[in-house]
């Protein structure tokens, strides 16, 4: 799935939803796939990311339901920028 162009269905669907599923992925180190999907970040264009936990609202994220769980996406790029400030 990595680097691949979302599908016309794809980007409607985000752009209805705010987001859309693109796929499990596993990551280095993970014991496990966790759900991925992509949605539109204001400075960095459509990015993919996984649902995070809903503690604490980080400002622009979207709220997301998985499986019952309130969660949220963000955009890591704009989150590591925010922590370099
Ligand atoms: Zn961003």
């Amino acid at each position: 799935m990595k680097g691949k162009a979302l599908s016309l269905w794809q980007r409607l669907k985000m752009q209805l939803s705010g987001y859309v599923y693109v796929g499990d992925r596993q990551r280095p180190g993970w014991t496990g796939s966790l759900p991925f999907y992509a949605f539109k970040c204001e400075k960095h264009g459509i990015v993919q990311d996984y649902p995070h936990g809903y503690w604490a609202l980080w400002k622009d994220s979207i709220p997301i339901v998985v499986n019952g769980v309130l969660s949220q996406l963000y955009c890591l790029k704009c989150r590591k920028e925010e922590r370099h400030e």
